[in-house]
């Protein structure tokens, strides 16, 4: 099977990584997103299969125990993430490069894999409270979620250095460009 690229943007919760992510999708049409599989709730408008394929613990420890996993991790006490491998190979067997939005860890993991195929990218706000503020205004999470959310971020920050490229989302609009032209440099002309 023929390789595509991938594209790996990683940092905390509330970075805008989502909002570029989306952004990143809407413009490149080779690009598709790698739905995660997690054993989170859905949150208002998530729809499975498309953000996330929801499934139960037992399930997720069953695929772990599959080796169904590229790559996966308990990103909140009790709340697992991963990406499938199926997941991976599909989207290459459709001639896509792939986006993933992973947490600090799994990105590292998954660019250690796949050294020479991706990029990987941190992205950054300017303050833990800039992050607080963000997140409080996403209104979809309780305050011991947020907290939750803000002490996994001051932990992530400290990866910052290990990834291909930080980007720093104080300006959205200068932010998605220059990850636009970050992953298409990296896509295209490579
Ligand atoms: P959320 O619950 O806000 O959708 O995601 C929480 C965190 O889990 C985010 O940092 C997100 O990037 C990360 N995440 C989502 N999917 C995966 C995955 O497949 N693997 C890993 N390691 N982290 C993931």
């Amino acid at each position: 099977m023929k390789k595509g690229k991938m594209i790996i943007l990683s940092g905390p919760s509330g970075s805008g990584k989502s909002t570029i992510s989306n952004y990143l999708l809407s413009k490149i049409p080779e690009l598709k997103f790698s739905t995660s599989c997690t054993t989170r709730n859905s949150r208002n408008k998530e729809i499975h299969g498309k953000d996330y394929y929801f499934v139960s613990i037992e399930t997720f420890i069953y695929k772990i125990k599959k080796l169904q996993f590229a790559e996966w991790e308990e990103v909140y006490p009790r709340i697992f993430y991963g990406t499938l491998k199926s997941e991976i190979h599909k989207n290459w067997k459709d001639n896509k490069h792939i986006l993933f939005d992973i947490d600090v860890k799994g990105g590292l993991n998954l660019k250690k894999q796949y050294p020479h195929n991706s990029l990987s990218i941190f992205i950054m706000v300017e303050s833990i409270e800039k992050l607080r503020e963000r997140l409080i205004l996403r209104n979809s999470e309780s305050k011991e979620k947020i907290d939750l959310r803000l002490n996994k971020a001051k932990e992530e920050q400290r990866y910052a250095n290990k990834f291909d490229f930080v980007l720093l989302n104080i300006d959205l609009l200068e932010a998605k460009k220059e990850a636009m032209n970050l992953v298409s440099k990296f896509i295209f002309n490579e």
